[in-house]
């Protein structure tokens, strides 16, 4: 009774708004939530972007289809779903990752929504509920599963604190140095390994 909780960007598949805007050319797809905090704001921001630049769902799929998960990462995933049941917990939306989950499977998806009006452009998003990934592990362990987390960034710690196990995997380094408590780890091999170690630990 074991699930591991992955984040999505940054561990299995790259950061979708940065490479989105080495893709198309549009460098003010770069703000992130470092450069503007209040994320309804840049969210705001990001979507009249996409609208001004003609670009609809079809075209946004297109493009992230084309970036690709990152190397090893469906092997890594694909070798996993073997052994424990994965749940990717994600602050991404489904429009956007559906080009990418058909390429790594399938596999189960638990992130917010985008809304697009008739012609593809899109409106609005909806984030399906505050500080999904935490509680999202909290109720599996309601469950009694036993719960490892593994993300890359800031808004995974919540999920690794509330897990029974939390993993580093590439993060930066001001991460590292303020969340002092997780393993880090920077290639698939080595989630591998930590992961049944933190298992192994959790009983
Ligand atoms: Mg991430």
């Amino acid at each position: 009774m074991q699930i591991v909780c992955l984040d999505l960007e940054g561990v299995l598949i790259p950061e979708i708004w940065i490479e989105f805007a080495e893709r198309t050319g549009i460098a003010e797809l770069r703000r992130t939530t470092r450069d503007e905090p209040d994320y309804d704001v840049l969210m705001k921001y990001r979507l009249d972007i996409l609208a001004r630049n003609g670009l609809g769902l079809p075209a946004i799929q297109e493009v992230i289809d084309s970036m690709g998960p990152m190397a090893g990462a469906r092997d890594f995933l694909d070798a996993l779903r073997a052994d424990y049941q994965v749940i990717i917990l994600s602050d991404t939306f489904y429009e956007f990752a559906h080009p990418l989950m058909r390429q790594l499977g399938w596999p189960t998806l638990f992130c917010h929504s985008l809304e697009a009006d008739e012609t593809g452009r899109l409106v609005n998003y909806h984030l399906r509920m505050p500080d999904q990934k935490r509680e999202a592990v909290r109720r599996f362990k309601e469950l009694n599963f036993k719960v490892v987390a593994a993300g890359d960034s800031y808004n995974d710690t919540a999920m690794l604190g509330e897990a029974h196990g939390g993993i580093l995997f590439h993060p930066p380094e001001n991460v590292v140095r303020e969340f002092p408590q997780y393993p880090v780890v920077r290639d698939y091999g080595s989630l591998r390994v930590e992961i049944d170690k933190a298992f192994a630990k959790a009983g």
